[in-house]
């Protein structure tokens, strides 16, 4: 009841996304607790730049995907078989103690999609909570309705990829449901998890500028102006590698149709240098972070993240990390 595909399995076969097999008339999960990555990343990677701002995030996954992107900058692990694939066991707890050891209180499932490896994500996430730590999920979204709910009250925020606005390149090239991960974004939402999305343009996929007025009208409608929006540079990888990158004009016209259509946090994610890597304050418009790739070099907000030159309420959840300091 995991997946939306609900992939019918002959016995000793895994579902498409590689890590569910059918073993004897039962379904397993090949992948739990078995690892292929791990790293402190900057939040600001996720992308996440309204969720502590600045924190280093300690960041798992496993191999797998239930969507099959031809451009998939992760796919040497999401396509991984993880029978194949070098993967080494970690217990729960050591994870914890992993990220106590570098003092990290931030976790992230990511690099490959997370809610493949559910069961193991939730208990992971469950002794995070305990801790006092915080989970963060980057995430396709596209997951059944029940456990989504059920895992979102183990989880504080989450990057979602809207990776185009059309259902038919959903299906047929992504291989996915656009509408279920609409309402999982939602849902999220309400549970009350940090949500950011990203729209990564892919040349001739959905940089339609049609397509990208109606992700833009949903996310005002359904998510409100608040909810930051990542405008993401595609850059060529796996089977889109006979394309070239998107195009900078493109980016930075998307950029300033969200601006203009009003939403509040619009960023241009993979262009290192633009002004769309900034946070403006929404009442007077000026820079409150600036950042240059992952790096904040200028804070303009006051300690309860209140614009600096105004006064206006920014919505950032959580105070700027500090190194030695601790979350909460
Ligand atoms: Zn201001």
């Amino acid at each position: 009841m995991l997946c939306p595909w609900r992939c019918v399995l002959e016995p000793e076969r895994v579902g498409l996304c590689g890590v569910r097999m059918n073993r004897d008339g039962e379904l397993y999960t090949l992948v739990y607790g078995m690892v292929s990555s791990m790293a402190i990343d900057p939040i600001e990677k996720k992308p996440l730049y309204h969720f502590y701002p600045g924190a280093p995030i300690f960041s798992i996954s496993t191999v797998g995907c239930n969507f099959r992107c031809p451009w998939c900058q992760n796919w040497t692990i999401s396509r991984a078989s993880p029978t194949k694939a070098w993967l080494e066991y970690v217990e729960p707890q050591d994870v914890v103690r992993l990220m106590k050891r570098y003092g990290v209180p931030f976790l992230a499932f990511t690099y490959n999609e997370p809610l493949i490896w559910y069961e193991y994500v939730e208990e992971v996430a469950k002794l995070v909570k305990r801790e006092g730590g915080f989970n963060v999920l980057v995430t396709n979204g596209f997951a059944c309705r029940e456990p989504v709910e059920e895992l979102a009250g183990y989880i504080d925020a989450a990057n979602v990829d809207v990776k185009a606005f059309d259902p038919l390149t959903y299906l047929r090239v992504i291989g996915g449901k656009l509408e279920a991960v609409l309402e999982n974004v939602k849902l999220l939402r309400e549970k009350g998890v940090h949500v950011e999305t990203t729209y990564l343009v892919v040349p001739g996929v959905n940089d339609s500028e049609e397509e990208f007025r109606k992700m833009l009208r949903w996310h005002l409608d359904e998510l409100g102006p608040e909810v930051p929006l990542h405008i993401s540079r595609f850059f060529p990888h796996y089977k889109f590698i006979d394309r070239p990158p998107t195009p900078v004009e493109t980016l930075v016209r998307f950029w300033e149709l969200a601006r203009n259509e009003g939403l509040h946090y619009v960023y241009v994610g993979n262009v290192p240098g633009h002004g769309g890597e900034y946070t403006y304050c929404p009442q007077c418009g000026k820079p409150v972070i600036k950042r240059f790739g992952f790096e904040i070099f200028e804070w303009n907000l006051t300690l309860d993240n209140r614009c600096r030159f105004c006064g206006a309420q920014v919505h950032i959840r959580g105070a700027r990390w500090r190194e030695g300091s601790t979350a909460g």
